[in-house]
């Protein structure tokens, strides 16, 4: 008997991470955690392969009441919440515009709230080929299709020409196409795109016969490199034409390590008021009926957070710690490949690294034998680095080296 209706879905047995991800803990159990590499988590773990918990972000979290747990909280976030998120996300840049903010469960709810409000069903939201798996899920969760461009032309540079291409197709049959682009420090890649990247994005989208909702995922922008140089960006998108509209998805997850607080937002930063109130409009009404209100407790932490600088300063350096030693597994990471004479996709940081091949799923079955647990995607092998040891990255990048020679 079936009772599910699939609605054009394809809902698989189970989640293809957390089946991995499960199958390296069993080893683990069994053989010790010496002996695995579970390079399949998108979390931060020290090198003891024990998560990150920031002990000033505990700090804060220990000094709510009672109430801060238990209380509903406003539809789009408290006020403390919206002002901490446009620090967080902005840092020393002056956002352009109208800005409009709406609290979400992780960024992950960012990306559900843009696809259901600024694009129709049956339409194709447009990202680039190497994309987080769920954008596909989100997506066709809605009755969306997930349209892509190749992100990488064949010397490995950001590829404009084909999404102008991509973009232009759409136009013609879409009056609006929400265009998605995960930067920096992109998963799956660790690439993020440069300012000469993002100024062929603006002109592209400037030229475009249709309005655009230009998505930023910058769900790791905090471990990308130095806060002000991650977001030089920000002011080039104030040339973006009056038919785009510019929304982030910010996580609090990442920024705070705190996945399962479940935090994070959708901003939008407008031409005018009018589009900012009209987003606000609709933020609220579509979070209102799917997950109704967040979760106030993580609201309060981050209005905590940014509105004490000593705390806010605390919080910041000890990210930059453990930003620093994810830069570091990177550099290692690829730095042992090239010196086995593989290349992987181009990557400046974060929490991944992905090594293109033929028959990845056959490539990640042989490296599960070894003990080595990384995810196979359509093109290439995912590490999760933000997993891994700076140890275990040499070991993993030796072991997928010799595999693909
Ligand atoms: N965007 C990207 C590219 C991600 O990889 C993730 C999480 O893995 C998210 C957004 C959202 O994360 P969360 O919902 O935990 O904030």
């Amino acid at each position: 008997m079936n009772f599910v209706k699939e609605n054009n879905r394809t809902i698989p047995a189970e989640d293809k991470v957390f089946a991995l991800s499960g199958r390296a803990q069993a080893a683990i159990a069994k053989k010790g955690k010496d002996a695995v590499i579970n390079a399949t988590v998108g979390a931060l773990l020290d090198d003891n392969g024990d998560l990150v918990v920031m002990s000033s972000v505990v700090e804060a979290i220990k000094s709510l009441s009672p109430a801060d747990y238990a209380a509903y909280a406003p539809i789009t976030g408290t006020p403390e919440f919206k002002k901490a998120v446009v620090k967080a996300l902005f840092g020393n840049y002056e956002p352009s515009g109208a800005v409009q903010v709406c609290v979400t469960p992780g960024g992950t709810g960012s990306i559900t709230s843009v696809i259901k409000n600024y694009s129709q069903v049956g339409d194709c939201v447009l990202t680039h080929d190497w994309c987080w798996a769920n954008y596909r899920n989100i997506a066709s969760e809605h009755g969306r299709k997930l349209a892509t461009f190749r992100f990488f032309d064949e010397d490995g540079n950001f590829d404009a020409d084909d999404l102008e291409n991509r973009l232009n197709e759409l136009a013609v049959h879409q009056d609006q196409v929400v265009l998605m682009i995960n930067s920096p420090a992109h998963n799956p890649t660790g690439y993020s795109l440069s300012n000469d990247d993002w100024e062929k994005v603006i002109r592209i989208v400037n030229k475009a016969s249709c309005k655009v909702v230009l998505f930023l995922d910058i769900a790791y922008i905090d471990y990308a490199g130095e806060e002000d140089e991650v977001r030089a960006f920000i002011p080039l998108l104030a040339k973006l034409g009056d038919h785009v509209l510019t929304i982030f998805g910010y996580s609090a997850s990442k920024t705070l390590t705190a996945y399962g607080m479940r935090c994070g937002a959708i901003v939008c930063m407008a031409k005018t008021e009018e589009d900012a109130e009209e987003f606000r409009r609709a933020a609220e009404y579509s979070a209102r009926s799917t997950w109704s209100n967040c979760n106030r407790s993580a609201m309060v932490v981050m209005g905590k957070i940014y509105s004490d600088p000593e705390l806010q300063a605390k919080v910041d350096e000890e990210r930059r710690m453990y930003r620093d030693m994810l830069l570091e597994r990177g550099k290692v990471f690829e730095k042992t490949l090239n010196d086995n004479g593989i290349k992987c996709v181009p990557f400046s940081a974060g929490f991944f690294v992905t090594i293109a091949c033929d028959d990845p799923a056959s490539v990640g079955k042989k490296l599960e034998e070894q003990d080595i647990f990384c995810l196979a995607l359509a093109k290439g092998i995912r590490v999760s680095i933000a997993s891994i040891s700076k140890e275990k990255c040499v070991k993993c990048a030796e072991a997928i080296s010799k595999l693909l020679k």
